[in-house]
């Protein structure tokens, strides 16, 4: 048999038409999402891992904005690495998909991308691509957090992890910014420079505080 009959050969074909069928239902998207130290840079990996265990095309961002631990890599705070790339756009996620032939696309601190990652995250599932994006959905005043509300709602699967309140112990849903061990006031905003400590903590919705919240 020559190389060219193999090639056209019906169980090729059959198979190819597998792999392809099997691609278009893997594609969806989910969100990961939860307050700070819920562990959603951990479960982003290993859903990558699994993935790239499975022999899928993995590509992974996230913005460019995110210096945290390493500018190369998703890294979790229990010490877990995946390498990706920091984008300045999102324009540049849809280019790196298509550069790599991604089947599977991770996407860290999607909070920070603009809403344009909501169009560009739909196109990418349409042409048959699994999206898994992880964020905080919401921001250091308790507010939804950049395009994590819409991003939740065109999910398939969505997964809301918990850390653990660090006043009481309860379930925490809230990041608590605090500066000087103070928490921040609503006036002064979730991403303020005042030249103090800053300092993150879980905690649940009775521990979290916004001294001057409006009514
Ligand atoms: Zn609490």
């Amino acid at each position: 048999m020559t190389l060219i009959e193999h090639r056209s050969s019906p169980a090729v074909e059959l198979a190819a038409r597998h792999r392809r069928s099997l691609q278009a239902a893997s594609a969806r998207l989910e969100v990961i999402c939860g307050c700070m130290f819920s562990g959603k840079s951990e479960e982003l990996i290993r859903r990558l891992v699994r993935a790239d265990i499975g022999r899928q095309r993995v590509v992974a961002v996230k913005p460019a904005i995110d210096r945290r631990y390493s500018a190369g890599a998703i890294a979790s705070h229990a010490g877990r690495q995946w390498p990706c790339a920091a984008v300045a756009d999102t324009a540049e996620i849809a280019h790196l998909v298509t550069e790599h032939d991604a089947q599977v696309l991770g996407i860290e601190e999607a909070q920070f991308f603009d809403a344009g990652l909501v169009d560009v995250v739909r196109r990418l599932v349409d042409g048959g691509v699994r999206v898994i994006c992880a964020g905080l959905d919401l921001d250091a005043l308790g507010r939804p957090f950049g395009p994590m509300p819409a991003l939740a709602c065109e999910a398939e699967q969505v997964t809301k992890l918990t850390a653990v309140c660090m006043v009481c112990s309860a379930d925490a849903s809230r990041s608590q910014l605090l500066v000087d061990g103070e928490p921040v006031p609503w006036q002064d905003g979730p991403l303020i420079n005042v030249g103090g400590a800053e300092a993150y903590e879980a905690r649940c919705r009775t521990c979290f505080t916004v001294p001057d919240r409006p009514a």
